[in-house]
């Protein structure tokens, strides 16, 4: 049997090249060793948005980039969070047993209140209890997650384990799959990669679009000249050269770092190789653009898939509780 894969996601709209090798690539390869379910996360959105006018856009714009890139309805449950409504009684359920004080010692619930200090809502703080209920609804057993995101899980373990402790082995204890390409620069070679920053990358560009971000890019900041000698190991754009144009990456680095390429010409090797690698995605994606009403039906038909699991868990979690 194949044990069961649960990834949720922030409906942040297009894709950009760091959601596309941080998570996106891996979604696809899991799913054919395991049984995955993905989901956007709409209501764990809610916790920093104020107004959620785009929120149908953002939601609509990342499926199509997921499913051009490979995500297979036929072999995985894609959803929106909000369409199975049993993830809402889990999470009050399980808020019965979190102790308040491991939630308020997360540290990005601090960062997210000092972002946002007027608007720190219950929904911030009860944050990983939504997370752990989002896994644990599915009883998966792997969570693919980035560094950044293993504080949460390791939370999410604990909350499944005390449940576990208090009415009996209900909840598998969730164990974290690094992504391989876990942190991916943006343009301005200081940031994880993102479009709240405005240095990203969107998959969804065209050909022409792509060349121009990449040549926005900062790279090396000792090379000010032509003639200034590089040092790819710091370059942002040397990254990429590694994972899009691997078999030219080091000798890439050798001509930087005797000045025998300049960041230009450089930039649009990568810029080339970015496309030929996107092409089949900005086909698949032109296709299925065409097709608005595919994208309601893919979620709807997961949503019902979901529930399905969603129903069972909580039905033994009422019963183990004494709610039936
Ligand atoms: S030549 Fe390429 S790797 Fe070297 S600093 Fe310029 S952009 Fe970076």
């Amino acid at each position: 049997m194949k044990h069961r894969v649960f990834s949720g996601a922030r409906p942040t709209g297009k894709q950009h090249l760091g959601n596309y090798l941080g998570a996106i690539q891996n979604y696809v390869n899991l799913q054919e060793e395991y049984e995955c379910i993905y989901c956007i996360v709409d209501v764990h959105a809610l916790t920093t948005l104020e107004d959620t006018g785009g929120l149908q856009k953002n939601i609509y714009d990342m499926m199509l980039d997921w499913l051009s890139a490979g995500l297979d309805p036929r072999k995985s449950i894609l959803f929106v969070q909000s369409h199975v409504p049993e993830v809402m009684e889990l999470h009050t359920l399980l808020s019965m047993v979190t102790p308040l004080g491991w939630l308020l010692r997360v540290p990005t619930f601090k960062e997210k209140a000092k972002l946002q200090p007027q608007n720190i809502n219950y929904g911030l703080v009860g944050y990983p209890v939504l997370m752990t209920a989002d896994i644990v609804l599915y009883k998966a057993k792997v969570v693919p997650v980035g560094e950044d995101q293993l504080p949460h899980l390791e939370l999410a373990r604990e909350i499944a384990r005390r449940f576990n402790n208090l009415f009996g082995n209900t909840f598998p204890e969730p164990e974290a799959k690094l992504t391989s390409f876990p942190l991916i620069l943006g343009l301005d070679g200081k940031e994880k990669m993102s479009k709240q920053l405005g240095n990203d990358i969107e998959l969804a560009l065209s050909d022409e679009e792509t060349i121009e971000r990449v040549m926005t890019a900062v790279t090396d900041p000792a090379r000010r000249y032509r003639n200034d000698l590089g040092h790819p190991e710091i370059c942002n754009i040397y990254k990429l050269q590694e994972y899009f144009n691997p078999l030219k990456s080091s000798g890439i680095a050798e001509e930087c770092r005797t000045a025998k390429i300049g960041c230009v010409e450089c930039k649009m090797l990568l810029a080339q190789e970015i496309n030929f690698t996107l092409k089949p995605f900005r086909e698949r994606r032109a296709t299925l653009a065409n097709k608005p009403k595919y994208i309601a039906e893919v979620l709807a038909d997961g949503a019902e898939r979901a529930r399905v699991i969603a129903r069972e868990t909580l039905r033994e979690v009422k019963q183990k509780m004494g709610l039936t």
